[in-house]
């Protein structure tokens, strides 16, 4: 029950046993085994006498279950952030920048200069502006000025989903029911003869190019299309800045595979999500660098979209998006 509070400690560097699921039993065994102290929200845990030091959680708030546990375990800003994997707690190696040149989207290798991997699950890990923030969280919890609002929290929300399922539609119909003007582009297909021979790009301010085309020749190609890396840039690059200049709420649908071919395109998605005004789009469920570093910033939420729910996530998605532009 206590997942989101492992990924935290582990951030900022603690050696975390956890395991969703996971049997009392085994719990209690391995944290005798390996020394561990046992962070449980079981009371029954506690009540029972055990040879090993147990503490229980009180809070359902991660914030302050972080508190306690920096309090009552006397915990220093020893160790720094960066050093474990979130997800299996296993150190990180350090890699040369020149290592993960292939391995990080263009715009991360340029912007940063620490890395490190996970030799377990292969996770790549930066230093990025996160980072910064964990470090700058920790440092509140111990002198006492940490509060909830510090929690860098959500400010970007992303749709995915297979191909066909809907996400425009859905980003379209919660547009519709918010009182707001949105900045931006959409992309949609180019159909000739009722075959998907392309897609376009069109700016909310009305400027259109084509994104990509069967018939388009090009050094960039994306399965069976040829990729226009100019109309990209002339219409995704200035809907993107403009709406970080002016608009409530930045608009891109969507975020992909093609969008790959472009740095200067990959540096104005990542403007966006920086500025504090919400973006609102789709990302595909494909994993590439780009989009991979995308889904792990914390500021981003991704939220799936099925035939199943794609009803009645119009309503819950408004109303998320709606609070994420009160907040701001
Ligand atoms: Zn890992």
């Amino acid at each position: 029950m206590l997942g989101r509070l492992a990924r935290k400690l582990r951030m900022l560097g603690y050696d975390v046993f956890y395991r969703a699921g996971i049997e009392d039993n085994d719990l209690k065994r391995i944290a005798l085994r390996e020394r561990r102290v046992l962070l449980t929200r079981d009371r029954e845990i506690v009540e029972t006498s055990l040879p090993i030091d147990v503490r229980l959680i009180e809070s359902d708030d991660v914030g302050e279950q972080l508190v306690q546990v920096v309090r009552d375990l006397g915990l220093s800003a020893g160790p720094c952030s960066f050093t474990r994997c979130t997800e299996c707690n296993e150190p990180l190696v350090r890699m040369d920048k020149e290592e993960v040149r292939d391995l990080v989207a263009p715009y991360v290798y340029r912007t940063q200069d620490a890395f490190a991997h996970c030799p377990s699950c292969g996770r790549i890990y930066w230093e990025a502006t996160h980072v910064e923030q964990a470090r700058q969280w920790l440092r509140d919890v111990l002198d006492g000025s940490f509060s909830e609002e510090d929690e860098p929290g959500v400010t970007n929300i992303l749709v995915t989903g297979r191909p066909g399922v809907g996400k425009t539609t859905l980003i379209r119909r919660v547009l519709a029911s918010l009182p707001a003007e949105a900045g931006g582009f959409y992309t949609s297909e180019i159909r000739e003869n009722g075959r998907r021979v392309g897609f376009s790009i069109e700016s909310t301010g009305g400027a259109r190019g084509t994104l990509a085309h069967v018939d388009y020749r090009g050094p960039y190609r994306v399965a069976s299309y040829g990729v226009n890396r100019d109309d990209l840039e002339r219409v995704g690059v200035a809907a993107l800045d403009k709406a970080v200049e002016g608009s409530e709420l930045i608009l891109m649908d969507e975020i992909g595979r093609m969008e790959l071919c472009s740095e200067a395109f990959q540096a104005a998605v990542m403007r966006a999500l920086d500025a504090a005004t919400p973006v609102f789009g789709t990302i595909q469920a494909a994993s590439n660098p780009f989009l991979d570093a995308v889904r792990a910033r914390s500021d981003v939420e991704i939220i799936e979209v099925t035939t199943q729910n794609r009803d009645a996530m119009v309503a819950v998605v408004g109303r998320r998006i709606a609070g994420l532009m009160e907040r701001e």
